[in-house]
C-alpha cells in the first residue's frame, strides 16, 4: 500500500470529476478522499497501482474537464477505510467557470428511449453535458446560484443528484418533467404547454414557412425553413438584414454533405461537443443531379461559403425529430445589439419579426452567441469564440502579482482577466456601438467581477482616444496600461504560441493586418509589420475620403486611392468605383481630396480589399462588415500565379499595383484573373519581409487574415522556401482576440 496526495488543477469542478474519481477509486481499490479546493481537486488515496491510477485520472477524465496540471506528494500512511467525496472547501472562488456543452450521448439515448423517465424532456442534461455559463450567477457552482435555484428538484431528481455512481451526481441543471421548467409553444396568442405535441407543431409551422424564435443555451435563434425562398425572404425584410449570410443548422452531418463538400478536419470540427457553426465551402452541382433538397440563394447570396452547424440542444434534436430540411438558425438580436436571452426583450425589441416563440422557462443569466470558425490549412480559425469554448480558461505559466482586466478595442469585443496564475477570455461581447451592446459589455465586466471576487488593480485597453472602452477604462481610478492596437494583435498570437503552446518564440516578423486601429503617429494604421515589437514597415498611407463613412463605400475608397494616383484625371476613368458618384459628387470629392477635408491617413490592408473590390466591379456599397474580402475570396483561381508590381522602401509602395489593376480593368481582364493576381502580391510581400528575417518566425493576426484564400496562399510559400510561421488558431484572429493580445503585453512588459 502506498498513500499518494494528487492535486490537479484546470476546468475539475461541476464536470464530474469528483464522482469519477468515486468510480475509478472503487476500480483501483483505492481508500480515501477527494475534495474540491480553492483551486482545484484534491485527491487523498492509499492504493496498490498509483501508477495506472494515475494514467487513468488523466486519460479517462470526464468529456467536460481540462486538466491543466497534476501533481503528486508521497505521504506516509493513514489507513484510510473507504473511499469519500468531501463536502467542499468553503470560500473557494478560484476555479474556472465551464462553458455551455452540447447534448451528450447518453442523454440523447435516454431522450429517445421510451421506457426513459426523460423520454422527449426538452431540457434534458447530465455532467458531461447542457448549459453552465449562462445559468450561474456567481460561483460556487451550486444549484442555489444557478438559475435552476427557484425549481426545487423532485424525489427522484434528488436520488441522482446526490448518488456519487449516478451519470447526474451533482448536475446543477438537473431537472424532469416533474420539478423542471416549463416548455412552451406561442402561437397566434395561444400557448401549449409542455405537450409532446409543441416540437411537432413547431415543426409545422417551419414547414409552412413560419419564422420561429427558438430559445437555445445563450439566446434565441430566429428559424425558418432553409429550402424556403419566400420565408427566407420574408426573414430579411423583418430582420432588416438583405444580404449578410444565415448561418444554417442541419438534421445530421449526412445531410451537410449534400450541399457542402468537407474535409475531414472541416467534418470533425462540426461533430465536435462545443458545435461550432463552421464556414465551409459549398458544393458545384451538377445541372442533371438529383437533389433531396436545395437551399435558398437568399441564405448566403454571392458567396461561396455556408455557415453550417448540428443541433446542440435536445430541443434541436426534438423539433428535427419531426423536421427533414435544414433551418436558418440566426441570432435573435437587433443589427449591432447583443443577442437577445429572454421572452420579454424578444417581444419588446423583435415583435414583429417572429410567427411564434418556443421558449421554456429556465432563464439565461448570460448571454453567449454561436461560436464561428473556418479550417484553413488544417487549422482551425476562429472568427468567434463564445458558446462551447468561452469562457476561456486557462493556468499562465507564473503567477502574476496584480489582478488585471483587458477591455479589448470596440468591434467584436472580449474582455479578459487575469489573476494569481489564472487567464480568463470572456465570449464574444459584440460591437460596441449601440447603448444596449455597451450596457452588455459593462454586464460581462460585472459577471466576471462576481463569478471570481475579482477587482481589477490594473486596467488594460487600446490606444485610441474616442473607443469607449478606452474611455470607459481611464475613469477607472487604479492603474492604467494602453496598448497600440495592432500591437494588441500580435500579442494576442504570441500569447497563443507561449502559454497555449508553449512554444519559446525569440525573434518574431508580425503582420497585423486589418481594417482600423489607432497608430503612434495618429494616423489610421491596418498594415503593419513589426519585428520583436518594432514596426519595421507599413503599407504606403493613402488620403482616405469620407473618414469612417469610406468604411462601409469600397467605392470612396477606391476614388480616394486613384487620386493619389492618377490625381485629377482619375475622373475621367471609365471605372466602376468613378461611375458610382453623379458629376457633383465627384467635384466635391476631388476638392475635399485636394483640401484635405473630412479625410485621414490610412494604411489599412482591409481599406485596400474594399478598394479592389471597388475597381473590379465586384461591390460598390458594404451591406455587412467583410463582406468584399468575402465576396472576392470566391474569385480566387490558385492556377493563376501571376503578380502585381510593388516596391519596399520605407514602407510597402502598393501604387503600382493599383494602376497595374486599373490597366487590367480597361483591358477588360476577369475578375478571376484580377483578384487572384491581387491576393498573390499581399502573399508575396508576405514572402518578401519573411525571407529578409529568415531567423524569425512569422506572425499572422488581426481580421485581414479571416481570408482565407490569402492566408492559404501566405502560407504555402512560406512552407515552399522553408519558413517558419505561427497564427492563433484557439484564440479569434480578430478583434475578439485584442482583449487576450492586451492582457499579454501588460504581462510581458512587466506592467502588472
Ligand atoms: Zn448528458
Ligand atoms: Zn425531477
Ligand atoms: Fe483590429
Amino acid at each position: 500500500m502506498k498513500r499518494v496526495k494528487i492535486f490537479v488543477k484546470g476546468i475539475v469542478q461541476g464536470v464530474g470529476f469528483r464522482p469519477f474519481v468515486y468510480r475509478l477509486a472503487k476500480k483501483y481499490n483505492a481508500k480515501g478522499w477527494v475534495q474540491n479546493r480553492g483551486e482545484g481537486v484534491e485527491i487523498d488515496v492509499e492504493l496498490e497501482d498509483e501508477r495506472a491510477f494515475l494514467s487513468s485520472l488523466k486519460k479517462n477524465s470526464p468529456p467536460l474537464c481540462k486538466i491543466e496540471d497534476v501533481s503528486i506528494e508521497v505521504l506516509p500512511p493513514e489507513n484510510f477505510k473507504d473511499f469519500k467525496i468531501l463536502e467542499s472547501e468553503e470560500g473557494y472562488k478560484k476555479t474556472f467557470v465551464s462553458p455551455d456543452i452540447s447534448i451528450c450521448d447518453n442523454c440523447l439515448k435516454e431522450l429517445f428511449d421510451e421506457n426513459n423517465r426523460r423520454f422527449l424532456y426538452p431540457l434534458i442534461n447530465c455532467t458531461d453535458c447542457g448549459p453552465r455559463y449562462t445559468i450561474i450567477k456567481t460561483l460556487p457552482y451550486d444549484r442555489k446560484n444557478t438559475s435552476m435555484s427557484k425549481f426545487q428538484m423532485c424525489k427522484i431528481c434528488e436520488e441522482e443528484y446526490f448518488n456519487p455512481l449516478d451519470r447526474r451526481y451533482h448536475a446543477q441543471p438537473i431537472s424532469c418533467f416533474n420539478c423542471g421548467p416549463k416548455t412552451f409553444l406561442e402561437y397566434e396568442n395561444k400557448r401549449v404547454e409542455e405537450s409532446k405535441e409543441i416540437f411537432k407543431q413547431a415543426a409545422f409551422l417551419i414547414k409552412r414557412g413560419k419564422i420561429l424564435a427558438i430559445k437555445g443555451l445563450g439566446g434565441f435563434h430566429l428559424i425558418c425553413d432553409a429550402t424556403n425562398l419566400k420565408a427566407v425572404k420574408k426573414l430579411r425584410e423583418r430582420k432588416k438584414r438583405p444580404l449578410k449570410p444565415f448561418a444554417v443548422m442541419f438534421k445530421d452531418i449526412s445531410q451537410i454533405k449534400e450541399v457542402c463538400s468537407l474535409s475531414k478536419e472541416e467534418e470533425a470540427l462540426i461533430s465536435s461537443k462545443e458545435r461550432p457553426i463552421v464556414l465551409v465551402k459549398k458544393r458545384k452541382f451538377h445541372r442533371l443531379e438529383r437533389r433531396r433538397f436545395k437551399i435558398s440563394s437568399l441564405v448566403a447570396l454571392n458567396v461561396d461559403y455556408l455557415g453550417v452547424f448540428l443541433p446542440y440542444t435536445p430541443i434541436h434534436y426534438l423539433l428535427f425529430s419531426h423536421l427533414d430540411i435544414p433551418i436558418v438558425a440566426t441570432s435573435a438580436n437587433l443589427s449591432q445589439e447583443p443577442i437577445i436571452r429572454s421572452k420579454e426583450e424578444l417581444e419588446r425589441k423583435l415583435g414583429g419579426v417572429y410567427d411564434a416563440i418556443l421558449g421554456n422557462e429556465r432563464e439565461i443569466l448570460n448571454a453567449c452567441d454561436d461560436s464561428v470558425a473556418q479550417i484553413v490549412d488544417g487549422k482551425k480559425v476562429f472568427i468567434r469564440l463564445s458558446r462551447g469554448y468561452a469562457p476561456f480558461s486557462v493556468n499562465l505559466p507564473f503567477r502574476i502579482k496584480r489582478k488585471v482586466l483587458a477591455v479589448g478595442a470596440m468591434q467584436k469585443d472580449t474582455i479578459s482577466l487575469a489573476f494569481d496564475r489564472n487567464f480568463i477570455l470572456s465570449p464574444h461581447i459584440g460591437d460596441l456601438d449601440s447603448i444596449d451592446a455597451f450596457e452588455y459589455f459593462k454586464r460581462t465586466v460585472e459577471t466576471f467581477k462576481r463569478f471570481y471576487d475579482f477587482n481589477p488593480e490594473v486596467v488594460v485597453f487600446d490606444k485610441h482616444p474616442k473607443y469607449d472602452t478606452s474611455k470607459w477604462a481611464k475613469e477607472l481610478e487604479i492603474k492604467k496600461i494602453s496598448v497600440y492596437h495592432h500591437l494588441s494583435h500580435i500579442y494576442c498570437a504570441l500569447f497563443e504560441a507561449e502559454v497555449l503552446e508553449k512554444m519559446e518564440i525569440k525573434d518574431y516578423l508580425g503582420f497585423s493586418w486589418d481594417g482600423t486601429g489607432y497608430g503612434e503617429d495618429k494616423n489610421i494604421w491596418g498594415g503593419e509589420i513589426f519585428l520583436n515589437d518594432n514596426r519595421v514597415s507599413h503599407f504606403r498611407y493613402f488620403k482616405l475620403l469620407g473618414g469612417e463613412m469610406a468604411v462601409r463605400e469600397p467605392r470612396r475608397v477606391a476614388i480616394s486611392l486613384l487620386f493619389e494616383v492618377f490625381g485629377k484625371d482619375a475622373l475621367s476613368l471609365p471605372l466602376e468605383s468613378v461611375k458610382a458618384f453623379n458629376d457633383s459628387q465627384k467635384s466635391i470629392l476631388y476638392k475635399s481630396w485636394e483640401r484635405d477635408i473630412g479625410s485621414f491617413y490610412t494604411s489599412s490592408v482591409g481599406r485596400i480589399f474594399d478598394a479592389v473590390a471597388s475597381l473590379t466591379g465586384v461591390v460598390q456599397i458594404l451591406d455587412y462588415e467583410g463582406q468584399s474580402g468575402l465576396y472576392m475570396e470566391k474569385y480566387y483561381d490558385e492556377e493563376i500565379k501571376d503578380l502585381y508590381s510593388f516596391n519596399v522602401k520605407d514602407s510597402i509602395d502598393f501604387f503600382p499595383m493599383i494602376e497595374e489593376i486599373v490597366k487590367d480593368v480597361l483591358r477588360k481582364r476577369s475578375k478571376r484573373e484580377i483578384v487572384s493576381k491581387f491576393i498573390n502580391t499581399l502573399s508575396e510581400i508576405i514572402l518578401h519581409f519573411a525571407k529578409e528575417n529568415k531567423e524569425s518566425i512569422c506572425i499572422f493576426s488581426g481580421g485581414v487574415f479571416q481570408n482565407r484564400v490569402l492566408l492559404l496562399s501566405t502560407v504555402k510559400k512560406l512552407e515552399k522556401e522553408n519558413l517558419r510561421y505561427f497564427f492563433p488558431s484557439r484564440i479569434p484572429i480578430n478583434d475578439g482576440g485584442i482583449s487576450a493580445g492586451q492582457l499579454w503585453y501588460a504581462i510581458k512588459k512587466n506592467f502588472v
